[in-house]
This record gives C-alpha cells, sequence and structure tokens, in this order.
C-alpha cells in the first residue's frame, strides 16, 4: 500500500516538473529585441489633411450586381488621383469592376515574388437613430486636437491613404524597388468584396502572379485592451475566422389559438434553437495558445500553464476560462441566434416560424461541418435547415515563421520604438478582403498600424469612429518601412 502511494506522489511530482517546464519554455520573454529606429520622412501635415478629406466622401457599398454608387466613388477615386499625382502617373494603375484599383510598381529583380498591400475604399452606413451620438459629423472628416473624426478613420480608409501616402513618400524619395509591389483597393468589402477584391485576386490567378505575402486590415496595435498586458501589443492575424448563417423553419397549418396543437411551428424552431445554444462548438486552444505564447511572462502564470499544457487542459478548459466572450470567438466555433420570426398576431397559430442562427467558424471546420452537426443537434425532421445569406469559409493559416509575417514584425518594432511592445498573432474574427487571394499565396497578414484603445475600438461599425493623428502616421510609416525592408 505504501508502495503504492509513493509511485503515485512521484507520479504526480514528475508530472508538475514537465507542466511547470512546459509553462517556462512556451512563453518568449515580452520584449523581442531591440531594432534600430525608423527613418521616415513623412509630409505629416499634409498626411492628415489628406485623410480627413478622404473621410468626407459618403463612399457607402451597397450590395448585389451592378457598380458602386458613381456619385460618391467616381468623385473619390479622383480624389485619390490629385492627393497622390506620383502614384497615379508613374505606376501602371488599372481600374477593376466599378471602381476597385490595382496598381502595380514593377521590381528591378524579377526572381522576387511580389508582395500586395490591400485595403478597402468603401465604408458602413451610420447606424439610423446615431447621427445624433456623433461628436462630430460622420462625414465631416475633422481634425480637431489630435484626432482625426469620421466614417473610415479606422475602417478602413486609413488603410488606403496611408498604403498610397507611403508609396507617394517613397517615389519622391527617388526609391527604386527590387520586389515587385501590387497595390489593391476594393470597393465593396462591406458587402462581401465580390467584385472588388476577389475579381482582383482571380486577374492576378490568370496572369500566373504568385505573391511572397500580402498585408490586409484586420489587425492593430492595441493598448490596454489585452488584458494584463500594460505595453503596446501588435496583434497580427494570420487567418480570420469563417461566416454562416442558418435559417431554421418549420410549417404548420394555423388556426385558432385556443386549440393548439401539442407544439406549434414557433415551439418548434424555438426548440431546436435551444438544442443548438445549449450544445455550444468544442473549444480549441490552438490559437489563442499561440497568442498567448507571444505575450512572454507579463500574463497571468495559472493562463500560461493552461496554455502550455493543451494536451492535458484542452479537455477541461471551459471550467477554467472566465466568461470573456471575446477570448472565447477565438477559440471556438460561436452561435448567435439573430431572427426569429413567428405569428403576425398573440391569438393566431402561425403557418410558419423562422430563426436565423449566425456562426462564425474557427479555421479547421467549415459550413458543410457546422450544417451537419447543427442537423444532427436539432434531431427534428420537420425542422428545415437553409444557408441563410452569404457564407465565408475560413480562411487558411498563415505562418508566424513565415518570410512576410517575419518582416512586417520587424518594420512594427523599428517604427514603434517602445521597450513594452508586444508583436503576437491573432485569429481575426470578422471577415476581409485577404480570404479572397488564397489562389494567389499561402501568406496572408492581417494588419494596420493604427493604435487602438478601448474607446477606438467601439468606433468599428459603430459611432465616433475615430483615429489619432499620432496612430495614423505610425501606420502610415510602418507601411513605408515594410516597403523598405521586404522591395528594398
Ligand atoms: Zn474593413
Amino acid at each position: 500500500m505504501k508502495r503504492i502511494l509513493l509511485i503515485l506522489a512521484a507520479g504526480l511530482l514528475l508530472l508538475l516538473v514537465v507542466l511547470l517546464l512546459r509553462t517556462q519554455l512556451f512563453s518568449e520573454p515580452a520584449s523581442q529585441g531591440v531594432v534600430e529606429p525608423a527613418q521616415v520622412l513623412l509630409d505629416e501635415s499634409g498626411a492628415v489633411n489628406r485623410l480627413a478629406g478622404a473621410l468626407r466622401f459618403k463612399t457607402i457599398s451597397r450590395p448585389g450586381p451592378g457598380p458602386q454608387n458613381p456619385a460618391t466613388f467616381g468623385p473619390f477615386v479622383e480624389y485619390l488621383k490629385s492627393s497622390f499625382p506620383a502614384v497615379f502617373s508613374r505606376l501602371q494603375v488599372e481600374t477593376v469592376g466599378g471602381y476597385s484599383l490595382l496598381i502595380r510598381w514593377p521590381g528591378s529583380d524579377a526572381s522576387l515574388k511580389p508582395i500586395l498591400l490591400l485595403s478597402h475604399m468603401d465604408v458602413v452606413p451610420v447606424i439610423p437613430g446615431t447621427e445624433k451620438l456623433w461628436i462630430h459629423p460622420p462625414f465631416g472628416g475633422v481634425v480637431e486636437n489630435g484626432v482625426v473624426w469620421g466614417r473610415g478613420a479606422l475602417d478602413d480608409k486609413s488603410g488606403v491613404l496611408g498604403i498610397l501616402e507611403a508609396v507617394e513618400t517613397l517615389l519622391r524619395q527617388g526609391f527604386v524597388p527590387e520586389r515587385e509591389i501590387y497595390l489593391a483597393f476594393g470597393d465593396d468589402e462591406e458587402v462581401g468584396g465580390q467584385q472588388g477584391a476577389l475579381a482582383i485576386a482571380k486577374l492576378l490567378k490568370k496572369r500566373g502572379v504568385e505573391l511572397e505575402f500580402l498585408l490586409d486590415e484586420g489587425g492593430a496595435i492595441t493598448r490596454g485592451i489585452v488584458p494584463g498586458m500594460d505595453g503596446p501589443v501588435a496583434l497580427i492575424g494570420p487567418a480570420e475566422k469563417g461566416y454562416l448563417s442558418l435559417s431554421l423553419s418549420a410549417q404548420d397549418t394555423g388556426g385558432h389559438s385556443s386549440q393548439p396543437p401539442t407544439t406549434t411551428a414557433a415551439g418548434r424552431v424555438a426548440r431546436a434553437v435551444e438544442r443548438i445554444q445549449s450544445q455550444p462548438f468544442p473549444l480549441s486552444m490552438e490559437f489563442t495558445g499561440e497568442f498567448i505564447s507571444h505575450l512572454g511572462s507579463d500574463i497571468p502564470f495559472v493562463q500560461r500553464l493552461l496554455f502550455a499544457n493543451a494536451w492535458l487542459f484542452e479537455p477541461f478548459i471551459g471550467h477554467f476560462l472566465p466568461e470573456n466572450p471575446a477570448l472565447v470567438a477565438g477559440m471556438r466555433t460561436t452561435t448567435a441566434p439573430t431572427m426569429l420570426k413567428g405569428s403576425v398576431k398573440d391569438n393566431v397559430l402561425p403557418i410558419q416560424a423562422q430563426a436565423v442562427i449566425n456562426f462564425r467558424i474557427l479555421p479547421g471546420e467549415t459550413s458543410a461541418t457546422v450544417t451537419d452537426r447543427v442537423t444532427a443537434l436539432v434531431d427534428d425532421p420537420l425542422v428545415s435547415i437553409k444557408p441563410y445569406g452569404f457564407v465565408s469559409e475560413p480562411s487558411g493559416v498563415s505562418s508566424t515563421e513565415s518570410y512576410g509575417y517575419q518582416i512586417l514584425s520587424r518594420s512594427i518594432r523599428e517604427v514603434i520604438q517602445d521597450p513594452q511592445l508586444v508583436v503576437a498573432p491573432r485569429l481575426v474574427i470578422g471577415a476581409t478582403d485577404a480570404r479572397h487571394f488564397e489562389s494567389v499565396t499561402d501568406s496572408s497578414l492581417r494588419f494596420l498600424g493604427v493604435t487602438l484603445g478601448p474607446e477606438e475600438l467601439k468606433g468599428f461599425h459603430g459611432t465616433n469612429e475615430r483615429v489619432t493623428v499620432e496612430g495614423y502616421l505610425e501606420a502610415v510609416k510602418i507601411y513605408y518601412q515594410l516597403l523598405l525592408n521586404a522591395a528594398g
């Protein structure tokens, strides 16, 4: 008996040593080395004014076939042309679809694979009823006290203008790239990117272009957003989740509600929703684990211990995690019932009831595997399950060891001279245009070098969208530095 206890104790001790050792090895030191500061000579006040001017165009995209609104997109493209004359006179500019632009800057060394900088010209509308909540008019392009205000300040005109600003500066300074550079600006990202980014990607594919990497929006430099981290954390998205909505509907004969059957169509659909919501998709520690491994020892010990030993803790991780929707969104395919419809009157039985559930799919699963799981959970042949709206599969996962990730990471550190800065990979939970380019590259990175605090974060598709002047100029400098490093 004593012997058994002794063996058990020794085993436990060994396990503890293994767990602690793995925890120690898991976390890189938070500081990722000092690099030479970047020297970027920018026309800073001009750059800020050009961004502010761009926010005054109401480039709200509309879904469906046909070009975007000529009354706003036409003048916006003209504005870009007059703001960046060197880009538009010296580089090869092509219009794709309605107003999307593909710009090519040939390189001197044809053996190097080209790179692509991507962003989008269109914006989402202002939510009706919130106009009065804006401190400055959403399409005013106001600059005040070091902040640029307006729809598109973050998503994504700071990308379009930032890229053009960096390239215009390099052209004026006489920079000659060795590596070919493409710039692409879609006009319909917010409505799916079919006529913009997807058409551009198909064009590149047809021409046999293979990219070393591409850079799109999707990550940023965060401050005060990652729990436990005091310094800035630059989040680069190596992958993005997929998007699927499923409609669940049931039919009935209807009739008077005073003589109801045992289950109405509304009850049937409600039961289906409950079955799906009470059985969430399994948690995966993969993406969040890699993210946390880059944050170093600033992250609480317990979290490091858990993620360093995913092989042991993954099946029970749900019991350890705090109620944190942002954290969980990076770890599973999420389930969000969003729309419900039944009878038109309280005393009339519904002849049809419908619910719509939105899923954000983790890489590794597909819209088909999600639909299969949902069908099995509902387990009711009288509930019909169909896709609703557009579907986007999760992207592939780009390696953090890749040339693109490494050179972007270095460029960020060269511009943001903060000893506390950490660069880390983070799964993007929304959809970006980058997903359309998987046929021309296996290295798609999602990052825009603006700085986001909790207040700025609310501006994405929301109210009071804004970017700090300092944050915007840093974004321009990171594009500039990346082009120098990757193409020079
Ligand atoms: Zn966007």
